[in-house]
């Protein structure tokens, strides 16, 4: 299993602390079991380390007013968004008050002038685009969950979509933050560009909760594109369909999805989903343009991908009927796990440059291919990111050790063509030790960092950097 950090000196909760909570809050602040439990766990294998209390606050000011009541009383602090992470981002490793952010829910602007839009960071992404709905336009990042924007910015996330829209860090202008001590400030704002001093808006990106709370998002938006295509491509072989990744890329040809499932996981996604997709490694595509524009891409791609023994393409022009495609891709994580009835997933990422992922994952197939391991693999190819679910029983060591052992050698794998630990599901503390091979120096940097916005180390501490 991975190494849970050593905890930090627990502070003991005690009846009058929890009395200064509730005096705050009312029943808005709960230390009930099951809340806690929910709270101190997210969506993979990693164990539960629940909060002494949680803090359900409802605006900037009271997220504020919780922070400044846990620096008197010396309490870590979890910053919760839909609990949707990968990495134990939300454990409470050395106990503390969870703030949950999900009931700040209000879209405070849209400016389709200005193609941005400010939002509290409870607000999910599905219900953003909701919001938008009549508007024309739409805010592209897709994790795959319905995740809060804020836990989104948090974790750096991306997605399907990334390949033509960029991830979080090209996506979020500004942001509201509570430091550790309780002040408010606010970074970046709405002009696109600035060369204004420090960018502290992309240090909160991809802070994970280690250096404040963000309370509210300003994002960009874009046109909702004129027409939109998609279409299932299955290959030969793994090698033709990642070929026809690198060759669609290097090509420039602006896919705004490009998705590849290996056999293992398209034969989860058929029986999951109740479809009858070809058991072999498949490409999802998604073009977005003019009517002609669609047609052209589609068509280039086409042609790349029969060079590398990919059959026809089977094309879902309805919005019906891509949202049925698209959805079975997201249920990929669920569907790998249905696979083992009763099993949990250890979800794992890596990210290289393009012209090394045909090596990288062959490679890690191969690997797989070795083992006992049951391991469905879906990538955001485009990027030349691409994921693992090694499909385990927590409660057997020996899984545990192999999945360790896989995951070990991919990492490594990754860092050696140049790549990163995680493309997207961030460190929490399951990839911390992964970071500092990857940063070398700089991971004691990104310390002395966190020391300087968090100098009692009380926000959702053990995570992402050692202190
Ligand atoms: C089935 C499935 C598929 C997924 N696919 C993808 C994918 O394709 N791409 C991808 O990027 N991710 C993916 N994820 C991971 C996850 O959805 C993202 O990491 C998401 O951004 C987490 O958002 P959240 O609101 O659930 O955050 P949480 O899980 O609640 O929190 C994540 C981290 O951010 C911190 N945090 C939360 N809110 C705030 C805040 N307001 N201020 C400061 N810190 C905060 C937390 O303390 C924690 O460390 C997937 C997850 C699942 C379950």
């Amino acid at each position: 299993m991975t190494a849970v950090p050593a905890a930090q000196p627990r502070v003991a909760f005690t009846d009058e602390m929890k009395a200064e909570f509730k005096a705050l809050l009312g029943d808005r602040f709960t230390t009930a079991a099951a809340v806690r439990e929910h709270h101190g766990k997210d969506e993979s294998y990693h164990p539960n380390f629940p909060p002494d209390g949680v803090a359900f606050a409802a605006s900037t000011e009271e997220v504020s007013a919780v922070v400044k009541l846990c620096a008197k009383h010396k309490l870590p602090i979890i910053p919760f968004g839909t609990g949707t992470s990968l990495e134990g981002g939300v454990a409470a490793l050395a106990g503390g008050i969870c703030i949950d952010v999900s009931t700040m829910k209000e879209v405070l602007r849209v400016s389709p002038e200005d193609l941005d839009v400010t939002v509290q960071a409870g607000v999910t992404r599905k219900q953003l685009n909701e919001h938008l709905r009549d508007t024309g336009l739409f805010f592209p990042i897709d994790p795959g969950a319905d995740a809060s924007l804020g836990g989104m910015a948090s974790t750096r996330a991306s997605g399907t979509n990334a390949v033509r829209y960029g991830t979080m860090r090209e996506n979020v202008l500004g942001l509201t933050v509570v430091l550790a001590d309780g002040r408010i400030i606010k970074t970046g704002g709405r002009a696109r560009k600035s060369a204004a001093g420090y960018d502290l808006t992309r240090l909160f990106v991809g802070a994970e909760g280690t250096l404040g709370i963000i309370t509210e998002v300003t994002l960009r938006l874009y046109g909702i594109p004129e027409a939109i295509s998609a279409a299932v491509c299955p290959f030969n072989d793994i090698r033709g369909a990642v070929d026809t990744v690198i060759q669609t890329i290097q090509s420039g040809i602006p896919v705004a999805r490009i998705e590849l499932l290996d056999e293992v996981q398209m034969d989860a996604v058929n029986k999951y989903s109740k479809l009858d997709y070809t058991v072999a490694p498949t490409l999802f595509f998604e073009f977005h343009g003019t009517a002609a524009g669609v047609k052209e891409q589609a068509e280039m791609v086409a042609a790349i991908a029969a060079e590398f023994g990919g059959s026809e393409f089977t094309w879902a022009t309805r919005p019906e009927d891509r949202s049925k495609l698209w959805q079975a891709r997201h249920d990929g994580y669920y569907a790998a796990l249905a696979l083992r009835p009763g099993s949990k997933g250890w979800p794992t990422d890596v990210c290289v440059p393009i012209s090394r992922l045909a090596d990288c994952i062959l490679e890690t197939k191969k690997d797989i291919a070795e083992s006992s391991m049951l391991a469905p693999l879906v990538g955001h190819v485009g990027d030349g990111n691409f994921h693992l679910v090694y499909v385990i029983d927590p409660d057997k060591p020996e899984e545990m050790a192999e999945a360790k052992r896989l995951n070990d050698r991919m990492v490594d794998r990754a860092l050696a063509m140049g790549g990163t630990c995680t493309g997207e599901h961030g460190i929490g503390y399951g990839k911390m030790e992964f970071l500092e091979k990857e940063a070398g120096d700089a991971f004691a940097v990104m310390g002395e960092l966190k020391r300087a916005f968090d100098p009692e180390n009380r926000m959702n501490p053990g995570k992402v950097v050692r202190i």
